[in-house]
Order: structure tokens, then C-alpha cells, then sequence
């Protein structure tokens, strides 16, 4: 059972926030699903739902979007006809005649509004990041319109709430970051009314606004982010994600299908997990809470009934060694060498100053101080950005040849064990070792933190699924 909420001034009941991803409001019968969740709770708790745009919505706003800076018209208009068909056909099936005769018009709006910003694009042939954000977000704005009716069809209070109103957040169009003061005062103002007359704010996910209201988004997958933003801003009781799995699981059921449920992971471990790739959550999503010692959970909408897995600052159910393997599929690895011109702590230092100009995370760091060489990885997607900065802060060494050139390793993978208890345990790199030898996988580059939290084995990218396959039955997981 769920303790009280330790807001004060509100009312005393627990405050949930609750997201549901995608696939859990990808259908009517999914949006449906959500309505019967949420009934089912709302009288032991005040909730504040999230949500994400129906499942597919997103990369097709995006397609769309880079469609119309190319100049073509034909492809975002039948875009536009499936965004339209797709939240109609929900709205016909779910909403009282008074609810469709309100939210029709309003998301008949949202149409407009995508096509006014499609035909803008293809006339510049041309997109900002900020449109970028503007448009990509719309699917989030259509489901929350949508959810709050059928909510209220349902017999449950609700509004649609636009995050923009709630989360504040810095001008990194595309993946930015919230300002959790003006977060948390605009947050408090625009949904503590609601929640005060015992009404569900339906919240956007995903995106937030500057402090001069242009709208932003927090990366892809963000709206797991946006629940736990809301959540430390109103101090909820706790954070429930709603997605298409059992909880967390030792591993990507795509590549490990008889990966199991861990009914309970640290907040260290979740964010390593997320840090190298276990989708489940938004690599950011853990940040706001830990300090607040939130708990989240993470739960199957397509099965209710089973408990998930708590996110928490200490586990109890905690074990020696490897608790869960995760990989980052496009990952590449950047090789520099300072020759023996300039010194091991120059080169790292104006390497790292590259990757902070283009504030790009390494995956994995390695270095050999006798040759001078720095290797690191980064995700494939960061690689023409920071290949640029490189270029461009050594030109003058490689024109002289005082730097090694740089050189740059495509189609890597990174496989990561992780667990908090790996600490102290002796051997775990070694079985890994053994494991992927056996199969005959030659691990290119190994990085472990001090901090022992995780391991992390660079490979090429086509022996990834085999790999992770072969670490899992290792460690008996
Ligand atoms: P949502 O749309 O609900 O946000 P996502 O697709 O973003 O859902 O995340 C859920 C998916 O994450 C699962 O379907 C699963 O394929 C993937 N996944 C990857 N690694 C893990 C893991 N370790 N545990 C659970 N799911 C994982
Ligand atoms: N709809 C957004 C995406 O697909 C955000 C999310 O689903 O979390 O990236
Ligand atoms: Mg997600």
C-alpha cells in the first residue's frame, strides 16, 4: 500500500503520478485499458496522469516534418490524413456525443495546426530545432485531448493539461532540461487547482516550454522524464510507469526473450541501465527523484495485475554480482594518439573539451598512457559533431603529424553487466570473458568504474545479440 503523500497543504491522500507509454494509449482498447486503471485507483489516491502520443505517432510527426523541409508536400499530407483517422476513430469509439461534439473541433485544430507548420517547412525547405519540437510534440497534445475525454467519459473528473503550462526547461531544443524552480512553481500553480477539486490533470509528455514559452522537448522517450519532473515538483508519493513489459528485466526481451522481471532495482543501477540502453526508461527519468527518494515503479498495462519493479535508493532483495546485461547497438570508437608530442593530460583534455562543446557523452573510455592513446565511444549519432570538433581543435598536430590521425571504428557495440553488488564479487569480468570467447566474440576495448556499479565490453555490433545471450546465461539470470 502506497503512504501518504508528504505535500502539505493538499489533500492528504498519496499522489501518484502515472505515465502511460505509447503502446499503452496506442489503440482505443489500449486508451480504454488506461480508463480502467486509473478507476480502479482513483479512490485510494489523487493522480496525475501523463501521457505519450499514441504509439507510432512520433516518428511519423518527425518523418513528416523532415519530408516537408525537403520540399515535398504529397508525403506529410497523408501524414495528416492518418494523424486525423487515427484520433477520430478513438474519439468515435469511446466518447459520449456531448465529449466528441467539444474534443472533434479541438483536435481538428491540431490538425490545422500540423499542416500550417508542414507547409511552412516546405516553403523554407527548411526546419529549426525549435519547429522540429513544436511539431514533434503534437502527438502528445492530440492523446492527452483524447485521454482526458474518455476519462470524463468514463465518469472520472479530468482536464488535458499542455506541459508547456507546467515544465520549464532551458533552450536545448530537442533534448533539454528542466529548471526545477520555475518547474516546480509553475507545476503547483497549474495543477494544484485541479487537484484540489479532486480532478486528474492529464499532462503531456515529453514536452515543456522556455521561460518565453517556445515549446521544447526533453529527447525521444522523454515522457518518462516528464513524470518524474511533475512528480518531485508536486512531491508525489510515488511515480508509476505504465509500458508493454512486466517491469525491468535482466534483459531486452527482444534479444533475450527469456529475460526475467527484477522486482527490485537501486536507483544507481536503473540509471545505469537506462545510461547504456535498456529502453524501459528515459536515461534521465531517475534524476529528479533520487534525491527525494521517490519510489517508481515500472508496471504492464497490458497486465495490471502483476506488481513490476520498485525503483528505489537501497533494494532489499539485494544479491551478489551481475543483476542485469544491457547493450547500445550504434555505438562507434574514437582512437587519438598524442604520439610523443603532447602529453597524455593535454590530449584528454582537449579531446573532452570537444566533447563538451557538442555535450556528448562518452559510453566507454580507455586510454594507454605509454603510446599516448585516447579511445573512447560515443553513439553513432554523435559522431559527425564531435568527428568536426576533433578535426578542427588538432588540425595544426595532424597537419604536422604531432597526433596520431584519428581513427574512427564503426559498427560497435557495447555490452554492459550492471549491479550494485558486483562490488567486491572477484571473477565477473573473467566469466564474461570466458562467455564471449566461447562463442568466439573478440571483445575490441573493457572499461569498469571504479565505482563497480558496472562493466562495460566493446564488441562488433553484428555479434551483439549473441553476446548479451551469452553474458545472460553466464550469470544465470
Ligand atoms: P513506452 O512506449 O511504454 O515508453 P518503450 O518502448 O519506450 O515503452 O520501453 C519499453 C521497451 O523497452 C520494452 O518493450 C522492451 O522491449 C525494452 N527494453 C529494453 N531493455 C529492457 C529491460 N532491461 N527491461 C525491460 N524492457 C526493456
Ligand atoms: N512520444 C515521444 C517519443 O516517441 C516521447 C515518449 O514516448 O516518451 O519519443
Ligand atoms: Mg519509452
Amino acid at each position: 500500500m502506497v503512504k501518504e503523500s508528504q505535500s502539505s497543504g493538499r489533500s492528504r491522500r498519496p499522489l501518484i503520478v502515472m505515465k502511460f507509454g505509447g503502446t499503452s494509449v496506442g489503440s482505443a482498447e489500449r486508451m480504454q485499458g488506461v480508463a480502467d486503471i486509473l478507476k480502479e485507483h482513483a479512490g485510494h489516491a489523487d493522480m496525475v496522469v501523463v501521457v505519450s502520443a499514441m504509439g507510432g505517432a512520433t516518428d511519423m510527426l518527425i518523418r513528416a516534418a523532415n519530408q516537408a523541409s525537403d520540399g515535398q508536400e504529397e508525403p506529410w499530407k497523408g501524414s495528416r490524413q492518418e494523424l486525423a483517422r487515427r484520433h477520430r476513430e478513438v474519439a468515435d469509439q469511446l466518447l459520449s456525443a456531448s465529449e466528441q461534439s467539444s474534443v472533434l473541433p479541438r483536435l481538428a485544430e491540431l490538425v490545422k495546426h500540423f499542416e500550417n507548420l508542414c507547409s511552412g517547412f516546405t516553403l523554407l525547405h527548411e526546419i529549426t530545432p525549435r519547429g522540429m519540437d513544436t511539431l514533434s510534440s503534437l502527438g502528445e497534445v492530440m492523446s492527452a485531448t483524447l485521454m482526458a475525454a474518455i476519462l470524463r467519459s468514463s465518469g472520472l473528473k479530468a482536464e488535458a493539461v499542455d506541459a508547456t503550462e507546467c515544465i520549464v526547461t532551458d533552450d536545448n531544443f530537442g533534448n533539454a532540461s528542466p529548471l526545477f524552480d520555475e518547474t516546480g512553481a509553475k507545476t503547483h500553480a497549474r495543477l494544484g487547482p485541479l487537484l484540489k477539486r479532486s480532478v486528474i490533470p492529464v499532462v503531456t509528455g515529453f514536452r515543456g516550454a522556455t521561460k518565453e514559452g517556445v515549446c521544447t522537448t526533453l529527447g525521444r522517450g522523454g515522457s518518462d522524464y516528464s513524470a518524474t519532473i511533475l512528480g518531485s515538483a508536486l512531491d508525489a508519493t510515488e511515480v508509476w510507469i505504465w509500458t508493454d513489459v512486466d517491469g525491468v528485466l535482466t534483459a531486452d526481451p527482444r534479444l533475450v526473450p527469456e529475460a526475467r522481471i527484477l522486482p527490485e532495482v537501486s536507483y544507481r543501477e536503473a540509471i545505469e541501465l537506462s545510461f547504456f540502453g535498456a529502453k524501459v526508461l528515459h536515461p534521465r527519468t531517475i534524476q529528479p527523484v533520487m534525491q527525494k527518494e521517490i519510489p517508481v515503479w515500472i508496471k504492464n498495462s497490458f497486465n495490471p495485475s502483476c506488481p513490476g519493479t520498485k525503483i528505489v535508493a537501497a533494494p532489499r532483495n539485494g544479491h551478489g554480482g551481475v543483476k542485469a546485461i544491457t547493450s547500445v547497438k550504434d555505438a562507434v570508437l574514437i582512437t587519438l594518439s598524442g604520439r610523443n608530442s603532447i602529453s597524455f593530460p593535454q590530449l584528454a583534455a582537449r579531446v573532452f573539451n570537444c566533447l563538451y562543446l557538442e555535450n556528448v557523452s562518452t559510453l566507454m573510455v580507455t586510454q594507454s598512457s605509454a603510446d599516448n592513446v585516447l579511445c573512447f565511444a560515443i553513439h553513432q549519432a554523435d559522431l559527425l559533431r564531435v568527428k568536426t570538433q576533433l578535426e578542427k581543435a588538432f588540425e595544426l598536430e595532424m597537419l604536422h603529424d604531432y597526433v596520431g590521425m584519428l581513427e574512427v571504428m564503426p559498427r560497435v557495440a557495447i555490452v554492459v553487466t550492471v549491479g550494485e553488488n558486483m562490488k567486491g564479487t572477484p571473477g565477473i569480468t573473467g566469466r564474461a570473458f570466458g562467455a564471449l570467447g566461447r562463442k568466439g566474440i573478440n571483445v575490441i576495448a573493457i572499461a569498469q568504474g571504479s565505482s563497480e556499479l558496472s562493466i562495460s565490453f566493446a564488441i562488433k555490433s553484428s555479434d551483439m545479440k549473441e553476446a548479451v545471450k551469452a553474458v545472460h546465461e553466464e550469470f544465470n539470470l
